[in-house]
């Protein structure tokens, strides 16, 4: 039989970890494009590391509304996404897979206005076309309820980080995350287990 035969018919897809940026990765300083004030938040860089060799394509997912409001512009914007790329790699070896902007204000009364601003998936659904990313076997990891609403809309599953960025704490029935965990290291050990269960048992979530 030739070889081609038993070559699935479509490639390999890659689970993902969208992260989202402001009081997640980084401490939550509003509006911030200056790369000096980038403090990463405590553990992330270190469960990251583990993370990445779990074969895990890492995506920034980062809601940017004061591009719309004009507070800057997309040259500050990227040039902080570039140092902060650049100090992933520096200090931890980490490389994102990709960065993922929604450059977009919410409309009137907070209502929806595009289809990327979070709690809209458009920007994981994005990078799941751009990069071949499985959503069903992926994670997104945020510090707000719409991080987690994001998720669970295309399919992923989701950990909200309870440091401190969620206080509306509007409840819906997407906006259930899997886990609500203090830190970056328990998340760690979280998506571990569920990482070693995702191996044993191929298939079952
Ligand atoms: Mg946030
Ligand atoms: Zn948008």
């Amino acid at each position: 039989m030739p070889a081609e035969s038993s070559r699935p018919l479509l490639p390999e897809l890659r689970p993902a970890l969208f992260i989202d940026k402001d009081g997640t990765l980084v401490e939550n300083v509003p509006y911030n494009v200056d790369p000096a004030r980038l403090k990463f938040m405590p553990g992330a860089l270190e469960a990251l590391r583990h993370i990445a060799r779990w074969d895990f394509a890492l995506v920034l997912v980062t809601n940017q509304s004061g591009l719309a409001r004009g507070y800057f512009g997309r040259a500050q914007l990227d040039a902080l996404l570039r140092t902060l790329a650049q100090r992933l790699w520096d200090e931890a070896g980490i490389r994102l897979q990709d960065v993922q902007v929604c450059p977009h204000a919410p409309g009137a009364g907070g209502r929806p206005a595009c289809l990327c601003r979070k709690p809209a998936p458009g920007m994981l659904l994005r990078a799941a076309r751009l990069h071949g990313l499985d959503l069903l076997r992926s994670w997104m990891v945020g510090d707000t309820l719409d991080d987690v609403e994001a998720a669970h809309r295309c399919g992923c599953r989701a950990v909200l980080l309870d440091t401190g960025g969620e206080t509306l704490w509007r409840h819906g029935p997407l906006r259930t995350p899997e886990a609500m965990l203090p830190d970056w290291g328990s998340f760690r050990e979280y998506l571990e287990q569920q990482h070693a269960h995702a191996i044993a048992c191929p298939g079952i979530r």
